[in-house]
């Protein structure tokens, strides 16, 4: 999605997916599924969807759009059901394409509806496995093949289908199954992406982020373990470990920039981490100036800390635009000329004449960063230094984050100096990696930073990964 002068709507990584998953049965569990999507997504703006189980069947419902555009009150009462899961998409691998929306329904030898957030790295293998067992599929994600996989299976259990069906999956991979009798959710091995499990009253539900259990009434129970399977079922709750891995690669950048704000992570609340990276952001990278100023959201928290820990007023100095919305009337060339300020509109009373710190959580290709400094330039601020919650962004994720080539990065082959100079500001200065694990009391060894430091949890490369890998193969084959 891209605004009229061509810059992506969002210049960060693009967000994953988001999911859900629920047994309550003297509840309306369409509704519940609906707010908790509604307040994942974030995660996800491109399609979502519901798939509800009654009378031993599921029924699917699923569109492009967001939540609120898909669903309404008479589609949700058609939903009906003792258990649900749901989904909200960001195409990681695959197009955008309605086939590869949300719950996908497979019923070879097992109905079931799967909801995936997660990127599998092994996809190719898996594709051509099962192609050559002649399963037909009908979408290029790779959600598909996980589903195929336990729909095809053997075993007279879900549960026993999935444990045998996991460990052969490689990636990331947060993922919740509906049946016919149960509701299973599993992360891989590594834990790279969230899963928590909550509690509905005497039932339970897992979602990606705990967000998703404050709107429905829930309380966050604990995190899914890595490599644990829960089962939601008229039995209870039941778990098991279904895979094993030597290590943890929990994504850091989720603390970073993913979750939302209200969300507890690794059980800490992801505001108070991120106003600590501002906190230790000013300790590592004073700069001395008259006023810091969020990129509003994403930048919030940590210009609230970089405020706090160097005493330096914060105040509003960019105005987002909260209604911005996806758009096709083009500018054209004098809108242009006049720089078209659809995000964001600075104030002159508050940088102008002033030396300002602007505060954001991370840059990706820099082009809303090079934007937002030639605005409050033209506001009059007398100096900019830009400081980053993070550290530079130099390596593509390939565990279901959409970061762009490494090419397209301001990072790429750059020294921090020389993308200062390419975004045009006084100086730049980034958060070190140090400062993000003491800001979010975790450590290296249990987590994914590959995005920083090319140091991938996983060994496999990316060749057969990429968003497109399926289709580009289907392409091959056709
Ligand atoms: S590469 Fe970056 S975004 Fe991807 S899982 Fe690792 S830390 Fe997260």
């Amino acid at each position: 999605m891209t605004t009229p002068d061509g810059i992506p709507e969002r210049d960060g990584p693009r967000d994953e997916c988001g999911v859900f998953g629920v047994y309550a049965p003297e509840s309306e569990v369409a509704r519940l599924a609906y707010f908790a999507l509604y307040a994942l997504q974030h995660r996800g703006q491109e399609s979502a969807g519901i798939a509800t189980t009654e009378s031993g069947h599921i029924m699917t419902l699923r569109d492009l759009g967001l939540v609120s555009q898909v669903f309404d009150e008479s589609k949700l009462r058609a939903l009906g059901g003792t258990m649900a899961v749901g989904h909200v998409r960001y195409s990681t691998t695959g197009s955008s394409a309605w086939e590869n929306a949300q719950p996908i329904y497979r019923s070879d030898r097992r109905e079931l509806a799967l909801a995936h957030n997660g990127n599998l790295i092994n996809a190719v293998d898996l594709h051509e496995e099962l192609s050559e067992q002649g399963v037909q599929l009908r979408s290029t994600s790779d959600s598909e093949l996980i589903a195929a996989l336990l729909s095809i299976h053997e075993a007279e259990r879900i549960e026993d289908a999935v444990a045998d069906v996991v460990p052969r999956l490689e990636g990331a991979l947060s993922t919740v199954v509906l049946t016919p009798d149960a509701v299973v959710a599993f992360r891989d091995p590594l834990g790279l992406r969230p899963l928590s499990l909550g509690r509905l009253g005497d039932r339970f539900c897992v979602a990606s982020e705990s967000c998703a259990f404050d709107i429905i009434g829930a309380e966050l129970v604990r995190e899914i373990g890595p490599g644990e399977m829960v089962s939601l079922s008229e039995r209870g709750l039941e778990t098991r470990q279904v895979a094993r891995s030597d290590r943890r690669a929990f994504c850091v950048f989720e603390h970073i920039y993913f979750a939302r704000p209200d969300s507890v992570l690794e059980g800490m609340r992801t505001q108070v981490a991120r106003r600590r990276m501002g906190e230790i952001l000013w300790r590592e990278e004073p700069v001395e100036a008259d006023v810091v100023v969020a990129v509003p959201d994403s930048g919030n928290p940590a210009a609230a800390g970089y405020s706090l820990a160097s005493g330096i007023p914060r105040d509003d100095g960019l105005i987002k635009n909260r209604y911005v919305a996806r758009t096709f009337i083009q500018p054209g060339q004098e809108l242009r000329k006049h720089g078209l300020r659809m995000k964001f509109n600075p104030l002159p009373e508050v940088v102008g004449g002033r030396r300002v710190v602007v505060v954001d959580d991370s840059i990706v290709r820099g082009n809303t960063t090079r934007q937002i400094v030639g605005m409050l330039r033209d506001a009059g601020a007398r100096e900019i230094h830009v400081r980053i919650s993070a550290p530079p962004i130099r390596h593509p994720c390939h565990y279901g984050i959409d970061m762009s080539t490494a090419e397209e990065m301001a990072a790429h082959e750059r020294t921090v100096e020389e993308i200062g100079v390419e975004l045009g500001c006084d100086s730049l200065a980034y958060l070190s990696l140090e400062g993000v694990y003491e800001a979010i009391r975790g450590e290296r060894s249990t987590h994914c930073d590959a995005c920083f430091t090319g140091d991938y949890p996983l060994e496999r490369s990316d060749s057969a990964s990429g968003k497109f890998a399926l289709e580009e193969l289907t392409v091959v084959r056709s």
